[in-house]
């Protein structure tokens, strides 16, 4: 499931290595700025910075890209190393930080002032903006282009001092101000800020643009393959420049793939910031949340993530992939691997008048029919069981295969039962219990006459049953783009968490660690909630057993 070699990557890789470029080397980086919890975006590109080195026999670095230092923090480092493992991958002593390149990233800035490609300009960041021009347009050189080395030295190192106020100047780049891309119309590379930085503290009074910081942060560590997002395809020109005008001997490359993004989901840090401190969720790791974190709770297996990264593979077009896509990968993921058990979400007392008082009998009941060696466990059934209310119809219609009155039904793995009586709450009319018979004969689930059953249930012993909270969940977004129209807000789903209450679970469950996953026999799979206890289960749906809601 690594990174298959068949896409436009690996094929720059081949001829890299038939070139005998990087001495056949392959080193990736994952460089994510520590502002924010990883999300489903970040996943693929997790996949593809570490699948393609494994592809490769090559490695792969963390890096943090903390160069802005007014948005991060070390909570989200340590959050974001837990996801990246949780993931699968690991970058054993390769964590890198861009601020721990700050000194040579200065360093560097002065040879560039030394070779003349770089200057410290004292437009405002509005006149730079104005001077740059348009597409159409060219842009118009700065006023302090063509200071002398010496002067753009002794500015630098006087920036650098704290000797002028935040904005009052930058260092640029001299390159082409009628260039047609505007990202090389000298573009900033250092600006002033007195900012706390989460490592170096207030070390530094001016900080590296990422621009400039993340082409030499790739020389710096040996990477090769410098796999990034298309926004980036139009910086790689400056990515370029920066790395010729030091004269970086094998300099490394930049490869855009396209951003991973699925309908019904946002993958904006920004805006998934605003849902959790506005309350629409419950946390970084609400279940409904994209977030590694989320789907991390909601029971999503990292495999299956992985797997279905795979499935949509790298791309140069950016395109908006069906959750659907990634529920399928993970639907099928557990249909392979999680165990069947039998639990009750709507519950409805059935007793069994035949059936001794007192007594129990254990039924062996398959574990996953999809895995031979997943074995069987042995279930308790007693006189009085609870069945799902919806598998029981006073009046059903003629397609209606479960239980009515008169009907015998099978209870899974446990007994054929016939519904001899309907037990009905006097006042409100709400049938309250169904009194049946069983069939002794047809213990262990078929009758010696082969007879057929309208249909076969899921049940539970209520003297055995773990009571359990179950959480539903639908999209966390209503439109397939959840950013269109004025107000993303205004296409939260509003059912996108149904919670019921007083669901009944099989024995077997009982004490199941927290992130245990189950297929609830025709209801979808699951998987235990930290919200509970041994006594009160909670458990989250990953995914319905069938695509309910479209594609
Ligand atoms: P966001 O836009 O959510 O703030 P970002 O791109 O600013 O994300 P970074 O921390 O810089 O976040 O991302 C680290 C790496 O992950 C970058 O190389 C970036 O290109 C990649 N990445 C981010 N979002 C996606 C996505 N949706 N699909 C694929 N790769 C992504
Ligand atoms: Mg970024
Ligand atoms: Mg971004």
């Amino acid at each position: 499931e690594a990174s298959r070699p068949t896409n436009f990557i690996q094929e720059i890789i081949d001829e890299d290595r038939l070139a005998g470029r990087y001495g056949g080397r392959v080193h990736t980086r994952f460089p994510p700025e520590p502002n924010g919890y990883l999300h489903i975006g970040h996943a693929k590109a997790i996949w593809v910075d570490f699948g393609t080195a494994e592809a490769n026999g090559g490695l792969c670095n963390l890096r943090f890209d903390d160069t802005n230092p007014t948005k991060e923090d070390d909570e989200y480092v340590e959050a974001i190393q837990e996801d990246v493992r949780w993931l699968g991958y690991d970058w054993d002593d390769r964590l890198f930080y861009a601020s721990d390149y700050f000194d040579r990233l200065y360093a560097y800035a002065e040879e560039l002032i030394r070779r003349g490609k770089a200057y410290v300009c004292d437009l405002s960041p509005d006149e730079i903006r104005a001077y740059r021009g348009t597409l159409t347009e060219p842009g118009r050189e700065s006023p302090y282009r063509n200071r002398s080395v010496e002067e753009n030295l002794n500015l630098f190192r006087r920036m650098r001092a704290g000797e002028f106020p935040d904005g009052s100047r930058v260092l640029r780049a001299r390159i082409d101000m009628a260039s047609p891309n505007i990202n090389l119309r000298d573009p900033v590379l250092y600006r002033i800020q007195r900012a706390h930085h989460h490592r170096t503290g207030d070390t530094w009074c001016i900080y590296p643009m990422y621009d400039y910081a993340h082409p030499l942060s790739d020389a710096i560590e040996g990477i090769t393959h410098s796999l990034c997002t298309l926004e980036f395809e139009d910086h790689r020109p400056l990515y370029d420049w920066v790395l010729q005008a030091l004269e970086i001997p094998d300099p490394p490359k930049q490869i855009e793939f396209a951003r991973l993004e699925l309908t019904h989901t946002l993958t904006s840090k920004r805006k998934l910031r605003q849902l959790v401190e506005e309350g629409r969720v419950r946390g970084w790791d609400d279940p409904r949340m994209p977030t590694l974190r989320g789907l991390r709770r909601r029971g999503y297996p990292p495999e299956a993530i992985r797997e279905f990264c795979a499935t949509v593979g790298v791309s140069k077009t950016n395109s908006r992939i069906s959750l659907g896509l990634l529920e399928h990968v993970v639907r099928e993921h557990l249909n392979r691997t999680a165990p069947r058990v039998m639990a009750v979400l709507k519950p409805l007392r059935l007793v069994i008048t035949n059936f001794p008082e007192g007594r129990v009998e254990w039924v062996e009941v398959e574990n996953n029919p999809e895995d031979s060696g997943a074995g069987s466990r042995r279930v308790p059934l007693s006189r009085v069981v609870y069945i799902e209310r919806d598998d029981f119809m006073e009046d059903p219609p003629r397609t209606f295969f479960r239980l009515a009155p008169g009907r015998e039904v099978r209870l899974k793995g446990a007994c054929y039962v016939t519904c001899r009586e309907v037990v009905k709450d006097p006042h409100t009319g709400e049938v309250t219990e169904l009194r049946c018979t069983y069939d002794p004969e047809s213990l262990g689930g078929s009758t010696p006459d082969g007879r057929r059953v309208q249909g076969t249930l899921h049940w539970v012993s209520a003297e055995h049953a773990v009571p359990a909270e179950v959480r539903l969940y639908e999209p966390l977004f209503a439109t397939e783009d959840p950013e269109a129209g004025a107000d993303f807000l205004a296409n939260l789903n509003p059912d996108s968490l149904r919670v019921l209450t007083g669901c009944l679970v099989e024995r077997s469950v009982a004490g199941a660690p927290v992130g245990a996953r189950y297929q609830f026999l025709r209801h979808g799979y699951f998987a235990v909630d930290p919200d509970g206890t041994s006594e009160r289960l909670v458990f989250n749906r990953i995914v319905s057993l069938k695509d309910t809601w479209g594609k």
